[in-house]
């Protein structure tokens, strides 16, 4: 099959971009090349800034009503959409087509939390806080946003971010992953069909040298970045060195402590389900099972019939639970880790290395392993892996659980599992963590909340989505007014008033 040409969209067009440069794109499934996708100049980079700027002045001013409006539709295009998003972003990251759908699914929700703005946006009103004066507080957008997003979700995470910088009066600049970018560019159609004036909403592919024009561009306002941490780090820092409001959002070491009163077949069920789904490719993947007190043989046990029962494969086939890594340097860097933690003194207690799937030779499998009695000193435990890797650290009771978790420099995600709700209560008030499950292996937090970790795991003030995403993408003005009466003058006075 011919590798098909995928551009950037640049005010409101398929643009082919100035540049010779190509990157191939793949079907890990097949190991296929299936697109040739141009990277774009610096120059690429400053057209769509340019035309996002020009639009802001009359985006902004549009009234809020009919930036909902476009809102509304565009969550229709999304929804009645959602098989060929879900197509689409299963041909380039290889995740199972239900994932794929529920990836859509929890970006639709934003969509819906954005065509709720008005409601947020309506500002504060305080009547007669001195003699004869009013003060009032609204917020405005920013202007142009650059959103730069990672492989694993091509869908949700700039759905995490666009809805509300567009509902909010912003322009947007997408650089999606150059791994798998055409879900984006799809995006892009739905919002103009939906009616987004041109050039509100852009997207520029490439890597790292159109991040770091993004970057220093005087004309983006704000950066929304989802990605590993040293990338995170490193964007922050150099985007608020110039000035630009940041949120940057980094990896993920998530644990989840097994307490000896929960349901070990619903936590054992739970911590596959988190483990190996989308292969650990999720940054709220559970990735280090605590096991507390005496309960870790009968977990590891339990783990092991699970993994066993994964189906792993083409994530287009019908009946696959797990679908391939990213890129074979992923494959091989999951596989040698896996080796390596033996030697640390970690026990296999599944191996998934090596797995072929047949009839899919060239794909870029790894089966699911899950590594027992691992210690936090070993390589397996300190690394975000970002693949379907369970490690199990056994501890003696919940106040070492909890120690271990709090020394672990990410703070994306954790969840206990328990029957008690003293235990879990003490949990959630201790963890060094931002979002916490009970009895849930994945709480990514609803719409109307928002979506952020702590310590290594986000640089900035700001959380994603919700109404942190909607502190985000907007600055607050207050207004402090007086309309005297005729012929009642108000007396000026060099003390500052004491009332
Ligand atoms: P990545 O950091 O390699 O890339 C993310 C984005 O940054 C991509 O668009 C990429 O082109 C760009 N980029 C890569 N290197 C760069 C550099 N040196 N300078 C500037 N830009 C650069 O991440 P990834 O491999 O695409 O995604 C997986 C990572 O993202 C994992 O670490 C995962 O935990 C994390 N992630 C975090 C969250 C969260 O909400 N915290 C959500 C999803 C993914």
């Amino acid at each position: 099959m011919a590798a098909h040409e995928i551009a950037h969209w640049i005010n409101g067009e398929a643009d082919a971009g100035s540049g010779a440069g190509r990157q191939a794109v793949y079907n890990p499934a097949t190991g296929e090349q299936t697109g040739s996708l141009a990277l774009a100049e610096p120059a690429d980079a400053d057209r769509a800034v340019a035309a996002a700027r020009r639009t802001f002045d009359t985006w902004s001013t549009t009234p809020l009503s009919k930036r909902i409006s476009v809102l509304f539709s565009f969550r229709e295009k999304v929804k009645a959409h959602t098989d060929e998003l879900a197509r689409i972003i299963t041909a380039e990251h290889g995740k199972t087509l239900p994932d794929a759908a529920g990836e859509v699914a929890r970006g639709l929700e934003v969509i819906e939390y954005a065509c709720a703005l008005p409601e947020t946006l309506k500002g504060d009103y305080s009547e007669q806080v001195s003699s004869g004066i009013d003060v009032f507080s609204f917020r405005q957008p920013l202007g142009v946003v650059a959103a730069i997003t990672p492989f694993n979700f091509p869908v949700m995470v700039p759905l995490w971010m666009s809805p509300i910088a567009i509902a909010t009066g912003n322009a947007v600049v997408l650089k999606p992953s150059e791994r798998d970018p055409s879900a984006s560019l799809l995006l892009a159609k739905l919002w103009q069909e939906a009616g987004l004036p041109d050039a509100v909403f852009n997207v520029v592919n490439g890597g790292r040298d159109v991040v770091e024009r993004l970057l220093e561009h005087d004309d983006v306002d704000a950066v929304s970045f989802v990605g590993s941490t040293p990338v995170a780090r490193s964007i922050y820092e150099k985007a608020s060195s110039r000035g630009k409001r940041v949120q940057a959002l980094g990896g993920a070491k998530n644990h989840a402590v097994v307490l000896p009163d929960s349901d070990l077949d619903l936590a054992a069920d739970h911590l596959a389900a988190a483990a190996f789904g989308s292969a650990g490719e999720r940054c709220m993947a559970v990735s280090v099972a605590v096991a507390v007190g005496d309960v870790g043989d009968e977990l590891v046990e339990k783990l092991k019939e699970r993994a066993a029962d994964v189906v792993v494969g083409d994530g287009a086939e019908e009946g696959t639970g797990m679908g391939p890594l990213i890129t074979p340097e992923a494959k091989e860097r999951v596989e040698s880790i896996v080796a390596g933690a033996e030697a640390e003194g970690a026990v296999l207690a599944v191996d998934g290395r090596g797995l072929v799937v047949e009839g899919r030779e060239g794909g870029f499998f790894t089966g699911p392993s899950v590594l027992d009695h691992v210690s936090t000193e070993a390589e397996a435990y300190k690394q975000e892996i970002f693949g379907p890797v369970l490690a199990v650290v056994r501890v003696k009771d919940l106040d070492e659980a909890i120690e271990v978790i709090n020394n672990n420099p990410y703070g994306n995600g954790t969840a206990i599992f328990t029957g008690s709700g003293a235990a879990a209560r003490e949990f959630q008030r201790r963890v060094t963590v931002g979002m916490i499950g009970v009895n849930v292996p994945i709480p990514v937090p609803a719409a109307q909340h928002s979506f952020g970790g702590w310590k290594d795991s986000l640089f900035g003030e700001h959380h994603i989505y919700g109404p942190d995403g909607v502190a985000f993408y907007t600055r607050g003005k207050v207004v402090t007014q007086r309309w005297p009466k005729e012929n009642d003058p108000v007396e000026a006075s060099l003390n500052f008033p004491t009332n």
